[in-house]
């Protein structure tokens, strides 16, 4: 059975899984990036911790090796400054990790590799124009065209969360600039949002008894069921903005669906109906009806080494 190792760098765990061609993960192993702050004893915990996973999963060769991490460079198998990591700098980690072991490895970075899991093996497997929308502390994306994955001129094409979400003299962001989506639109910006209506406001609320940091996007849902002016009128605002970039989107790329994952996508119909409604609002009569929102059903345990694995497939050309 041919199998893929998909590996899960983050800023606090390094995950690693065996995945069957149907999407099973058959094993994992799992340890603390941050212990390993020289980066070539990094790759070579990663290169003892596959040979372990292989040996645990009972298997041989896998067919290849894929990797998500922030800043993840396709084309030149790198880490470009990866943000919350231990180490500075560009880093090869493609050619040191296929040196060690001598199996094809491919590098993306989440956003692109999490598209490509839910086309791969998720809700997205018929679908061949789409945009994936990861809302956790960020806001993610990744888009597949003609059923191929964009990755631009260097491999970083389809970075909505830093385009432009209210005007340019917004929210300041983390990457320095002002007004980027993703401080509008994802669970830390739903947050910032929810803080700044109860400044503006006497409106008793739920929210005046919780700090900014304690704030979950699960308590800003259960605050909406309960009727929470607050926590509603926080959704209708996230979903204007977010509604109103994705009118553009699909005036640019025409996707049959638009899927959702992460903490803020568990909010349901509380954030998906007023995105819906903005952007049907702003699209034109051509576009209207036609885009579906989606949500994915790769699990948060599963999908970012399910979203490394299927970055094998482009090893031979298919899906890139
Ligand atoms: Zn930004």
């Amino acid at each position: 059975m041919p199998v893929t190792v998909g590996i899960d760098i983050g800023g606090t765990g390094t995950k690693l899984g065996l995945v069957t061609d149907e999407g099973d993960i058959i094993s994992r192993v799992e340890f603390n990036t941050w212990d390993f702050p020289k980066f070539n004893e990094y790759v070579g915990e990663l290169a003892r911790s596959i040979n372990s996973l292989l040996k645990s999963g009972n298997q041989g060769e896998p067919v290849g090796i894929g990797i998500c991490a922030p800043m993840g460079n396709y084309f030149k198998g790198t880490i470009d400054k990866g943000y919350n990591l231990p180490w500075q700098g560009v880093l090869p980690l493609r050619d040191q990790l296929q040196g060690a072991l001598g199996i094809p490895t491919i590098i993306s970075n989440d956003a692109n590799a999490a598209a490509l899991g839910e086309k791969v093996f998720g809700v997205a497997k018929d679908l061949n124009d789409f945009v994936m929308i990861t809302l956790g502390t960020g806001l993610g994306s990744g888009f597949i065209s003609n059923g191929k994955l964009v990755l631009g001129f260097e491999g970083f094409a389809g970075e909505l969360g830093h385009v432009n979400g209210k005007k340019p003299s917004g929210r300041l962001c983390n990457c320095g600039k002002k007004g980027c989506l993703e401080t509008y639109v994802s669970a830390t910006g739903i947050k910032r949002t929810i803080f700044s209506l109860l400044a503006d406001s006497h409106e008793g609320s739920y929210f005046r008894t919780v700090s900014f940091d304690d704030l979950s996007t699960k308590e800003i849902t259960e605050a909406a069921e309960e009727g929470d002016k607050i926590a509603l009128e926080a959704f209708e605002y996230t979903g204007e903005i977010f509604g109103g970039k994705l009118a553009e989107v699909a005036i640019l790329f025409n996707p049959e669906a638009i899927i959702l994952a992460g903490g803020l996508s568990k909010a349901g119909h509380f954030i998906i109906d007023p995105t819906k409604r903005h952007m049907e609002d702003n699209l034109m009569d051509a576009y209207k009806g036609k885009i579906r929102f989606l949500s994915s059903q790769l699990g948060s345990e599963g999908a970012a080494i399910l979203g490394a694995a299927s970055l094998v497939r482009t090893l031979n050309a298919e899906l890139i």
